[in-house]
């Protein structure tokens, strides 16, 4: 898909961008949310250097949560904030867009309590930043660089950080279905890969799940319109969009989770038959623990070369924006 240029601010790594984005101009959309099924209209507006992402609740005057892993509330199916007791659902595919693009500052309204699903992928967002466009504002980017390995488990299930100078993904899906089983992708995030290779990935989910899911208040307005639904051994709604989409909308979502960090990544990130769950928890814990981590600019980078140790303090920002 192509975007916008020329426009120099459209990097093509968002590792290499030193300066911190927002969008160029606001930008809307509207649709009902996977679980709860309300119909809900989202805007998307430029933001200043240093707000990060944050949410913006329209019909309770504009109360905030922002995109955080500390504002977490629970997660199954899906990834929902909560702030003050303000719900706010399905953060994790706009987030992936947004974290991929490198968008450090945007306000996100929206006037209910769960985003629209749209069509299921990340495709309806990454459009509506391409007719935003990005703009470079004037304050240093900050980069969370991670220097030890951490890795969270549950069961067969794991997911670890490690030290990389780039941000990567790697998935590990095994689901027991002939249209399934087991897929695995990994992939260097940036605009463009995700674009290409995740952004159209969409939700999916078993028919065998569906009366235990509706029961448990969920997937209220799962259509064959904004899911991939699968049978006891078929797809409902084929054709799929990639023979393995479902390991690549596991990626999708676990980069919409990493973005609740708040700030851009420098690290790889494996993921073996992981959710949401495991997701919140590897980022609450490797917040918790400033040695796992530093804070860098592609200044100071640059500076401490790649055979000296690496900065202990986080850099200051120039006062500007
Ligand atoms: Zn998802």
């Amino acid at each position: 898909m192509d975007w916008p240029r020329p426009q120099k601010c459209l990097a093509k790594s968002a590792l290499r961008m030193p300066f911190q984005y927002t969008i160029g101009r606001p930008v809307e959309a509207a649709g009902v949310g996977l679980h709860t099924a309300v119909q809900s209209h989202l805007r998307l507006v430029p933001a200043p250097a240093g707000t990060g992402i944050v949410f913006c609740r329209t019909d309770l005057d504009g109360f905030r949560i922002e995109a955080h892993v500390g504002n977490v509330a629970r997660v199954s199916y899906a990834t929902s904030l909560m702030k003050q007791g303000v719900l706010l659902s399905t953060t994790e595919h706009l987030l992936a867009a947004l974290y991929s693009c490198g968008v450090d500052n945007v306000f996100i309204e929206i006037d209910n309590l769960e985003l629209p699903i749209l069509d299921g992928s990340a495709q309806p967002f990454i459009q509506m930043l391409q007719r935003a466009g990005l703009r470079r504002l004037r304050r240093r980017r900050t980069y969370l660089k991670v220097v030890r390995a951490l890795e969270v488990s549950d069961g067969d299930r794991r997911i670890g950080i490690y030290p990389h100078d780039d941000f990567t993904v790697s998935c590990f899906v095994d689901y027991a279905h002939p249209k399934v089983g087991r897929q695995e992708i990994e992939i260097r995030v940036n605009r463009d890969s995700f674009s290409r290779e995740l952004a159209t990935a969409r939700t999916f989910c078993f028919m065998s799940d569906f009366e235990g899911l509706r029961a448990m208040g969920l997937i209220r307005g799962g259509t064959l319109e904004n899911a991939i639904v699968l049978s006891a051994d078929d797809i409902l709604n084929g054709p799929v969009r990639f023979p393995d989409e479902f390991v690549r909308h596991k990626a999708l979502d676990l980069i919409g989770d990493l973005a609740l960090i708040g700030r851009p990544l420098k690290a790889r990130v494996v993921a073996h038959k992981a959710g949401h769950a495991l997701h919140t928890q590897l980022v609450t814990r490797l917040l918790a623990d400033p040695t796992l981590w530093i804070e860098t600019t592609v200044e100071s980078e640059r500076e401490a070369g790649a055979a000296s140790p690496p900065l202990r303090a986080p850099v200051p920002a120039p006062a500007t924006d």
